[in-house]
């Protein structure tokens, strides 16, 4: 058992809603706070003297903090695609120097390179290389990140990336949520249809996924480029029927994915920068928790997710950083949300709550994202006395402790 403080703020992020828009008087903040934690979870969250009281009767050690600190619980990433081979900088190069996309494809550029470099490693290669991604996100206060396959293509090639993945989380003190996402684009090397690839992705790879435990969720990309909504949907309708959690990339560049997100009762459509009032409000009405990316409107130079429109309907909001090799290769989490606020006027409430629990809920999980007894005890400490310090410096001031399952990591 450890006590940890005193903190000069604490937030809490408890007692606020799942959707909808929040004020920054919403937040309840603790000052001169402690965390009392017991193996993996919090088992109080108060008033620093009080807990100091109850430390020693329980013999507990207490970990003295000097100097100002802001404690928020561990960032959680919802939508990532760390596990990959190779890189995409000369795609990034082009596009800047005002390149289409055909051209960039044409010269061996986009997804189908990502594809070919990650076919290339094993899955000790990849393995090392997720992990190695997930350390730096750990350090900057990332405790849970979501990652994708969807680089693989075939059921062998992404059974290589989610089994990449699971070994990459015994080896990381970060949470990796594995997600399929095979449905990424249909490969290049398969002779057949859309419907037909993933008819054999359903068939061949989900009860894999259910024997090996390697993924409880189906991701897809609903997009002109990848697959239509009227294939989407068939393909999610066996996820379903297996038990398997829905996700998707959704209106990216054109609406329809977000419709068939909601219909199926997904737990949370992602990108949405295309999404207009008609999707918004679908989308506002439904449990499905809309996810901003805001590093792939940076690495694209594209618009951002409507989150003020989404929030103010009624909606809800996670934020995550979409990093990968492609359209989103910075993977700087708290920048991107602290850019994303400023263009669309996102309050501090909304932002911290968009980068834990409502990303929590995108994910299916209840054990974590905010500061209470019982959760897990996943938090950071930021060196500094006011917790508006943090998105006004964009970024820049990360967090100087990473507790995750209550290890200083
Ligand atoms: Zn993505």
């Amino acid at each position: 058992m450890k006590l940890i403080g005193p903190i000069t703020q604490l937030l809490t992020l408890d007692k606020l809603p799942l959707k909808g828009a929040l004020k920054d008087e919403q937040l309840e903040i603790l000052t001169n706070a402690g965390i009392l934690v017991e193996e993996d979870k919090i088992l109080a969250v108060g008033d620093y003297s009080d807990l100091f009281v109850k430390a020693d009767k329980l013999q507990a050690e207490v970990i003295q903090l000097e100097g100002n600190f802001v404690a928020l619980p561990g960032w959680i990433d919802c939508h990532t695609h760390i596990c990959f081979g190779g890189s995409r900088a000369k795609d990034f190069a082009m596009r800047n120097a005002g390149k289409s996309y055909l051209e960039i494809a044409q010269a061996g550029g986009g997804i189908w390179d990502t594809v070919t470099q990650t076919r290339k490693l094993n899955q000790n290669e990849l393995a090392e290389r997720t992990i190695s991604h997930a350390a730096r996100h750990l350090n900057e206060g990332v405790t849970t990140i979501e990652v994708k396959s969807g680089y693989g293509l075939t059921v062998e090639e992404e059974l290589k990336m989610l089994r990449a993945i699971q070994q990459a989380n015994s080896n990381t003190h970060a949470d990796l949520i594995p997600t399929c996402l095979a449905a990424h684009m249909k490969s290049r090397d398969f002779d057949g249809t859309n419907q037909e690839y993933l008819d054999s992705i359903a068939t061949e790879l989900f009860p894999i996924l259910k024997s090996e435990n390697l993924s409880n969720r189906i991701d897809s990309f609903i997009e002109k480029s990848a697959f239509s909504p009227v294939e989407i949907e068939s393909y999610y309708q066996k996820a379903k029927e297996l038990g398997f959690d829905l996700t998707a990339h959704a209106d990216q560049f054109t609406t329809g994915g977000s419709e068939v997100a909601v219909r199926m009762n997904a737990k949370s459509a992602d990108h949405l920068e295309a999404s207009t009032e008609i999707e918004i409000a679908l989308l506002a009405k439904s449990d499905t928790v809309a996810v901003a990316l805001p590093g792939a409107s940076l690495g694209l130079g594209c618009a951002f997710t409507p989150g003020r429109k989404i929030l103010d309907q009624g909606g809800s909001l996670a934020i995550a950083s979409d990093w990968n090799p492609g359209s989103a290769p910075m993977g700087d989490l708290l920048t991107q949300a602290s850019i994303l606020a400023t263009f669309e006027k996102l309050s501090t409430a909304e932002v911290f709550s968009a980068l834990t629990f409502r990303a929590a809920a995108a994910l299916d999980l209840d054990d974590r994202g905010k500061l209470k007894e019982g959760l897990l005890a996943d938090f950071n400490l930021f060196p500094t006395s006011d917790y508006r310090e943090i998105l006004y410096q964009q970024g820049k001031l990360k967090p100087e402790q990473v507790w995750k399952n209550g290890i200083k990591t």
